[in-house]
């Protein structure tokens, strides 16, 4: 019998227990235990839920709150577990986005992909902008490409930071107002460090094929409407939005996803606390004293955990992980009554450019962007704290932060200064999000060479290509594929049939 350890019970190694149960119901001789530090299993994905005293439940995601639709891992998991009925969409009607300019919101213009125009008209009816950053965004189509790639290459060896690419192609304005504090706001990453390369490589690939970014994705926005009118959605059937989550909160799929392994399996609230070789295997100790013996190990925890677990056993791997930093961040979810918020409140979020020095650096308006998130007649708010731009102000208490946030969204969007929140809870994230900064996807090679020498290890979790939530859960699953390999387990067959599923 293979037996495996999981070390570390996020998305990611929650994604490589669920193969290897599936491994298992299919026959394979294989045996699993998961390690989690903490008392409870999801990592960076946290939904609390509280109920009203007056009645209804607040369903609040403290961490990731969604998933992108376009990526198939979280659908295919929830066919196979049988819950795909349980995804939600976002509320469409009340798709809007705000970015805060001079203290004020200014509603983002219609056309924007990413953060380059594709409509003139909005563009130009805009107040986000300057005349002057109005006409260098649009001179992107005039502009030439850096250089031309030789046959073969990729993005990877032409990487670029954000800032280098934006203010190149569409002005230091658009940097400033859209382009930086969505880097911010969606990554946790600075837009002067940040890899275009693993972040968004069609961005360098669309200057290379139109020689313009607004170009590229104004085709990118023909060939979506040209599907959407081709393939219009049946009657009946679900809306397809570019996020989902579940009725009960991005945790339910988690906790369907550990009922399935066989909560046995899972160990919460005990820490690995050094991994060793064991003849051909493994052995890791944990924080009660206990060792587990096993056949392989999947490293499925945070990269500088990872780091500091492989320290004795692979130094220079740890060593490259220590070269992937990561970033701090607070998520303060605040409660209303809608008697205390300003009447309109159909829009889904908000954005603040570093250059506003504010400490907010984005809002979601949960209970406007997902069904059922909060009670009837309750407004339910998440305020993002710290990142890289400012990981000092989380040094203040979560009552401090909480109260930070609330004086933010009394100015920001009107919420009465003396209301009561009627919920509210301040999530942490101490160096929870990964960073790609320039030259990532080179070091993430060099990692997986590493690791590739170490037969029945391998290492999962956002730190390595991709950060999103179906990412994290597909490195779990090929970390087993590794893994198993190692051991003489193909998994092919099993592999195939998963993929009709979806
Ligand atoms: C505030 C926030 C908002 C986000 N929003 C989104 C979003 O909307 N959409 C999206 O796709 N992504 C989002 N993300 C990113 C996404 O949530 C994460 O990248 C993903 O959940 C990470 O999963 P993981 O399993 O790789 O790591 P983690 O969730 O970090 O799991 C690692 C686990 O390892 C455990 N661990 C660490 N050390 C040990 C040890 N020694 N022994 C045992 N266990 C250990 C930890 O306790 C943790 O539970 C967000 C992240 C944050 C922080």
């Amino acid at each position: 019998m293979a037996r495996i350890i999981i070390i570390g019970g996020g998305i990611a190694g929650l994604g490589a227990a669920y193969k290897l149960r599936r491994a298992a119901d299919a026959g394979h001789d294989v045996d699993f235990t998961l390690l989690e530090r903490d008392d409870r299993i999801g990592g960076k994905i946290w939904t609390d839920t509280a109920e009203d005293p007056e009645g209804g439940v607040y369903v609040a995601d403290g961490g990731s709150d969604s998933f992108l639709t376009d990526k198939t891992a979280v659908h295919r998991v929830a066919r196979l577990l049988g819950v795909f009925d349980e995804e939600t969409g976002t509320l469409e009607e009340n798709k809007r986005t705000f970015i805060v300019k001079d203290g004020r919101l200014v509603e983002m213009p219609d056309g924007m992909m990413m953060f380059a125009p594709t409509r003139i008209v909005p563009l130009a009816a805009s107040h986000l902008y300057s005349w002057p950053a109005k006409f260098r965004m649009l001179a992107d189509v005039l502009i030439p490409r850096k250089e031309r790639w030789d046959q073969g290459e990729t993005a990877q060896q032409h990487d670029e930071t954000l800032e280098s690419l934006v203010v190149r192609r569409l002005g230091r304005e658009c940097l400033d107002r859209l382009a930086e504090p969505l880097a911010a706001g969606v990554n946790g990453d600075l837009a002067s460090e940040m890899s275009v390369a693993a972040r968004y490589p069609m961005l360098l690939e669309m200057e290379q094929k139109h020689g313009s970014l607004v170009l590229g994705f104004l085709e990118q926005r023909r060939r979506v409407e040209r599907m959407r009118k081709k393939y219009p959605p049946k009657p009946g059937a679900k809306r397809r939005t570019m996020f989902s989550s579940f009725n009960g909160g991005l945790q339910f799929i988690c906790e369907k996803m550990a009922d399935a392994v066989g909560r046995e399996n899972i160990r919460t609230g005990v820490s690995a606390t050094a991994i060793e070789r064991a003849g051909v295997g493994w052995r890791v100790t944990l924080s009660d004293g206990e060792a587990l013996e096993g056949d392989a190990v999947v490293l499925a925890t945070e990269v500088w955990a990872a780091a500091g677990l492989c320290a004795t056993v692979a130094p220079e791997l740890a060593g490259s992980l220590e070269t992937i930093p990561c970033s701090s961040c607070a998520t303060a979810l605040l409660a209303y009554d809608s008697g205390d918020c300003p009447p309109d409140l159909r829009w889904h979020g908000i954005l603040t450019p570093s250059v506003e020095r504010r400490p907010l650096t984005g809002v979601t308006l949960m209970s406007s962007k997902w069904p059922h998130r909060a009670p009837e007649g309750r407004v339910l708010f998440r305020g993002f704290l710290g990142g890289p731009r400012d990981e000092a102000v989380l040094e203040r208490s979560d009552d401090e932060l909480l109260a930070l946030a609330h004086a933010q969204l009394a100015e920001l969007v009107g919420v009465r200064p003396d209301a009561r929140p009627r919920y509210k809870k301040l999530f942490r994230w101490e160096k929870g999000m990964p960073q790609y900064t320039l030259g990532h996807l080179d070091r993430v090679d060099g990692i997986e060479r590493l690791q590739g020498a170490l037969a029945g290890f391998a290492l999962a979790g956002n730190a390595y290509r991709g950060v999103g939530v179906p990412n994290a859960l597909e490195s779990g699953e090929n970390a087993v594929s590794k893994v198993l390999g190692d051991l003489g387990i193909t998994l092919d067959e099993d592999d195939a049939e998963e993929k009709r599923v979806y």
